[in-house]
């Protein structure tokens, strides 16, 4: 009897095994085909493909929230962004012609996200797309040269009249529009103080908005359209594994520290990251950096937090004595 329960058990595990990783397969697939449908702004098969991302998700444990608020915006009613009084302040010479209608029918492949417009009010700047975009368009990040700060949005598309272009708001030191490569339009905010920059995406227009201008007109409440908002100013964390290169650290035989720092930095950076830190690693390879250059890296990202991880030792007679953590300040 107890011989044929084990032989239950075993093929029980054997059948879970079997579905759990069709249950990725499919999880990976409706990913790939979500993927697709964005890039094709094909909606029926966005839906579609959120609704497996959904169910696998779940039968994985995958975090599934995401996919849910997205389907709901898809499937539910979505209203209108309010108009905000724009002033107009870079447009395309005149708006993008329908092809004429004697063409023959070559099959154009116009792939190249392109953007329509970019307009300026008091202090946002509005980007409109000529497709629906998602928060994969926009890559922020935040640095200080010297005593400016420097908020940088490079944008997924092609905006043609984006020569070097300065856009002027009041407060703000300096913004350049640049057409960075072919396919990423670079907006730079520069300025003495720190900017707190949000950005709102509403179907095809995307929004960077500055928050804490001193100029305000008085008795205005900075209205803030519908649509995703996003952040991107968090907190930023540099993490430091100890030791490197020529330096191993403690060494138990073929056990160095530097190795083990190196693993541990990188999956807290991981863990981080899934938490919306910005993370920086001072090394992410087995080589030897100064102390001070670990530092001054960490100053150069402008980071909040500057972790450095040691793994300490002592001698087999001594470790029932120690435990716990060391803090330096
Ligand atoms: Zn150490």
């Amino acid at each position: 009897m107890k011989k044929l329960f084990l032989i239950f058990l075993f093929i029980a595990c054997q059948l879970l095994g079997a579905t759990q990783s069709e249950h990725q397969d499919r999880f990976t697939q409706a990913k790939k085909q979500y993927l697709q449908a964005i890039m094709t702004s094909d909606t029926k098969k966005e839906i579609e493909s959120l609704k497996d991302l959904i169910i696998y998700g779940e039968k994985l444990n995958e975090n599934t929230w995401k996919y849910k608020k997205e389907l709901n915006k898809l499937g539910g009613s979505i209203t209108e962004p309010k108009k905000v009084t724009t002033q107009t302040v870079l447009k395309p010479k005149q708006p993008p012609k329908q092809p004429p209608k004697q063409a023959p029918s070559i099959v154009q492949q116009p792939l190249q996200t392109t953007i329509k417009t970019v307009t300026q009010n008091e202090n946002s700047i509005s980007l409109e797309f000529n497709r629906r975009v998602n928060k994969s368009f926009i890559d922020y990040s935040k640095f200080k040269d010297g005593d400016d700060f420097y908020d940088q949005f490079d944008i997924k598309g092609y905006f043609k009249d984006a020569y070097p272009t300065k856009l002027a708001m009041n407060g703000v030191d300096r913004i350049i529009i640049t057409q960075h490569t072919n396919d990423t339009l670079r907006i730079r905010f520069k300025n003495r103080s720190n900017l707190k920059i949000i950005y709102i995406i509403n179907k095809s227009s995307i929004i960077i908005k500055v928050l804490n201008l001193k100029t305000q007109k008085t008795g205005q409440v900075p209205t803030i359209p519908d649509g995703d908002i996003f952040y991107p100013s968090r907190k930023t964390i540099v993490i430091d594994p100890g030791h490197g290169g020529k330096d191993p650290g403690a060494v138990n035989g073929k056990l160095y520290e530097k190795d083990v720092v190196l693993d541990v930095s990188k999956y807290l950076k991981e863990e981080l990251e899934k938490n919306g830190f910005k993370v920086y690693l001072t090394r992410s390879s087995d080589k030897y950096l100064k102390l001070s250059t670990r530092t001054q890296y960490a100053n150069r990202k402008n980071a909040d937090l500057f972790i450095s991880i040691h793994a300490n030792a002592v001698a087999k007679s001594n470790a029932h004595k120690v435990y716990g953590i060391e803090t330096y300040f």
